[in-house]
């Protein structure tokens, strides 16, 4: 898989077998989830091992999240 850019959340590639969540390296889904003050959750993608998406439980719940 080609390289992941550690540019801005909205340039982040697109992984397709997430519903579309931006594939982000673990250290740039640590500084998202840290920034908004833990209201966002990561999770290592779990078909490409070494992506991380993050997601937002309180705004998502109501849809399919990941479990855990
Ligand atoms: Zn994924």
């Amino acid at each position: 898989m080609q390289a992941l850019p550690e540019g801005p959340y909205s340039y982040a590639p697109r992984c397709e077998v997430c519903d579309e969540r931006a594939a982000l390296t673990e250290d740039r889904a640590r500084t998202l989830v840290a920034a908004s003050g833990e209201r966002l959750t990561s999770y290592s993608c779990p078909i490409e091992l070494s992506i991380w998406h993050v997601w937002y439980p309180a705004a998502e719940h109501a849809k399919q999240g990941p479990t855990p």
